[in-house]
């Protein structure tokens, strides 16, 4: 249920139109776990509780509550890939990295298994004047990437431009959009490391009119977003960055890259 709206960013620009809903904490049930690509896990949750669910924004994200390394209950973000209300099936792509609770839960996962959530508590829904959008990412923004690629009006440019491990961790995304597809090859250890990237998008075209959003490791999120500033005069407002989570710390997240000096 939405209560609060409030606009970033009126004007001639993008707008980001942040909209509130009720928090709500539901016990979900595992229907389907599935080695989606080597590096991402794809967990399918149901239950009577999914009912009234909502997500309006391709980057919303809810928290999972899972038993941390030593038992106490410990909750991360993840990005709800897809929900169909006709089926009553969520679906969580979660990254198979080696350190983590959460990663560790969904390993372990097994159908019948049971997990909590709460929100999406709130959505960041970016509209406005946009021609092109630019998707720069790693794995973790793969859910957010895909999403927005899938719910983007039919015929709208968009590129995308994220790093993987490999080829094999590539995805493809059922879409009606004009879709390019740009993918960086480099180790999880390397993850940090925004090189690959912006040796790409150094080479990319980028329209007036295009609104970037980026999903990252935290400093790889900063160097992209102070190279557009820096080198490509990209207007701060057209541009969306945000640590995903940040090498080296458990839950760590950056919100606005922005923030960060
Ligand atoms: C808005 C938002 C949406 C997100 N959506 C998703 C999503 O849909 N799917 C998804 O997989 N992640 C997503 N993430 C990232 C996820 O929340 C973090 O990766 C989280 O830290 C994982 O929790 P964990 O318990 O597995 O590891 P933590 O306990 O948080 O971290 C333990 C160690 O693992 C490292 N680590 C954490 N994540 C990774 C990683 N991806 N690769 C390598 N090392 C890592 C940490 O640096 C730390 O050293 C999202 C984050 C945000 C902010």
């Amino acid at each position: 249920m939405k209560f609060f709206q409030s606009f970033l960013n009126r004007g001639d620009g993008p707008e980001i139109r942040r909209v509130r809903h009720e928090l709500v904490r539901r016990s979900l049930e595992v229907r389907a776990v599935e080695r989606f690509t080597p590096h991402m896990i794809r967990i399918t949750l149901g239950g009577p509780e999914l009912a009234g669910f909502t997500s309006p924004s391709p980057d919303d994200h809810i928290k999972i509550f899972v038993p941390g390394l030593d038992g106490s209950p410990t909750r991360r973000d993840y990005t709800p890939r897809r929900y169909d209300p006709q089926t009553g099936m969520l679906i969580l792509d979660f990254v198979n990295h080696h350190g983590g609770p959460a990663a560790a839960w969904a390993r372990a996962a097994r159908p019948g298994d049971r997990l909590e959530i709460g929100g999406p508590r709130g959505s960041q829904i970016i509209a406005g004047p946009i021609d092109h959008w630019l998707l720069i990412g790693d794995e973790t923004a793969l859910p957010a990437v895909g999403r927005r690629v899938e719910e983007l009006p039919a015929g709208t440019p968009v590129t995308t431009l994220v790093a993987v491990p490999g080829v094999e961790d590539e995805q493809a995304f059922a879409t009606a959009t004009h879709h390019v597809a740009h993918w960086v090859f480099r180790s999880m250890e390397q993850a940090d490391d925004a090189a690959g990237i912006l040796a790409i998008l150094k080479n990319l075209e980028i329209p007036d009119h295009t609104f970037v959003w980026v999903g990252a490791e935290a400093r790889v999120a900063k160097a992209v977003r102070q190279y557009l500033l820096d080198e490509r005069r990209i207007p701060p407002q057209w541009i969306k960055a945000s640590g995903y989570w940040a090498k080296g710390q458990a839950d760590a997240s950056v919100r606005d890259v922005g923030d960060v000096r």
